[in-house]
């Protein structure tokens, strides 16, 4: 399917790995010119690189984009886009005894006010234009709680709400704006949740992945080319009527009627 959207210009934060990087790479290979972000410099330039050979131009910046500065030295160079994916890392696991004001402030800032505020800067652009497609990478969290992520459920819902507003503002300008939520996907992030598995229960990771993957109906974890292609589409000129949603991605773990 040709998704409409080849010499679009987008912007992917946290996309040198995982995720991101498969919305990147998915956007690339539908001809987006793409304007890359991640803290390490190895894997951005690795990733650039195959998003280059797939035949469009990419800019890379490093930054940490949780940070003010960060999000600015992003922005500048990004300039005019048309396409916003917003990632970051997400928070780390605990439980709700052990944090405090800082940690709470400190996943606020990364999975709610970044997002936010990226959109802040590039939709009065898009809706100047009439088209625009933001898709914000939250988590499987939002709509049933993980206890071990009480840092992401608190944050991402707090996202889900500004997002749930805000994508009907700017829909009569021909912008949309949906939040895509990862269950278990199998990059960096999973392994060092199921890391934290293997620790805590002194059990393999062999053991903590089947017991994760027996809870799940596709009984996988996602893939970051499968995630990516879901963005792309959504990102695409097929997607215009897609406005404020909440799509799982989860192979079917998060057990509801709606
Ligand atoms: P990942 O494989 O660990 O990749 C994270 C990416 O974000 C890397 O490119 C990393 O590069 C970049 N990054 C992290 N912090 C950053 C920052 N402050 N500024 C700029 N770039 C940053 O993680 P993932 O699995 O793709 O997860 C992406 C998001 O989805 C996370 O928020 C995660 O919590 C959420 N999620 C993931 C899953 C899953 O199963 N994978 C499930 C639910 C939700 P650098 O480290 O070099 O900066």
């Amino acid at each position: 399917m040709d998704l409409g959207i080849r010499g679009k210009r987008a912007l992917v934060t946290a996309g040198s790995k995982g995720l991101g990087r498969g919305c990147a790479l998915a956007l690339a290979a539908a001809g987006v010119d793409l304007v890359i972000n991640a803290r390490g410099e190895a894997a951005l330039q690795a990733t650039a690189l195959e998003a280059r050979a797939l035949g469009v131009s990419v800019a890379a910046v490093v930054a940490d984009i949780t940070t003010e500065a960060g999000r600015a030295k992003v922005l500048q160079v990004a300039g005019q886009v048309d396409i916003l994916v917003t990632n970051a890392g997400g928070p780390p696991p605990g439980s709700w005894e052990n944090w405090g004001r800082e940690d709470y402030l400190a996943a606020i800032e990364a999975n709610m006010l970044t997002p936010i505020l990226l959109m802040k800067a590039v939709l009065p652009g898009m809706m100047a234009r009439g088209w625009g497609r933001v898709v914000n990478i939250t988590s499987q969290s939002v709509k049933a709680p993980i206890a071990a992520l009480g840092l992401s459920n608190a944050a991402r819902t707090g996202l889900t709400g500004f997002v749930a507003g805000a994508a009907r503002q700017v829909a009569p300008q021909g912008v949309t704006i949906n939040n895509l939520l990862p269950g278990i996907h199998d990059t960096d992030r999973a392994l060092s949740l199921d890391g934290g598995v293997v620790k805590a229960r002194g059990i393999t990771m062999e053991e903590a992945r089947a017991e994760r993957m027996a809870g799940i109906p596709a009984r996988r974890y996602g893939s970051a080319e499968e995630f990516g292609a879901t963005c792309a589409f959504l990102c695409s000129q097929h997607a215009g009527f897609i406005v404020g949603q909440n799509i799982l991605l989860d192979g079917g773990a998060t057990v509801s009627t709606l």
